[in-house]
């Protein structure tokens, strides 16, 4: 069961559609913007531009990747509050800071744990 008040839940859920919104946007955006599509890379001939178009799409790669993972957790997240499962720990099992909620809804890790497993995206 959940142990938040339904505003705190509702306001997390908001929170989430509106950053899963966001994320959806974006991902289309970069999409579009990938530089290296292949009908680009073919009219470019000038030395130094192909080096130039793999860096801005693996930065393209770079950013798609953590735009779905970011997907991804705000999928999870939603599902969770939906299971009455949202904000408890995956590592340690123990009930996430609701401050910690607040500001990174998609957090499925406690403080203690995201510190041990600091590696970032
Ligand atoms: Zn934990």
């Amino acid at each position: 069961m959940l142990n938040f008040p339904t505003k705190t839940i509702n306001y997390i859920k908001n929170n989430l559609l509106r950053q899963q919104k966001e994320v959806e946007k974006n991902l289309k955006e970069v999409s579009e913007d990938d530089p290296a599509k292949p009908q680009i890379l073919a009219e470019t001939s000038e030395p130094g531009t192909d080096a130039y178009i793999a860096d801005s799409h693996i930065k393209t790669i770079v950013l798609e990747k953590q735009l779905k993972k970011a997907n991804n957790s705000i999928k999870t997240a939603l599902q969770r509050i939906k299971q009455g499962t949202y904000g408890k720990c995956d590592r340690c099992g123990h009930n996430i800071e609701i401050g910690r909620l607040l500001i990174m809804p998609m957090t499925s890790l406690c403080v203690s744990c995201s510190k041990k497993t600091s590696k970032r995206l």
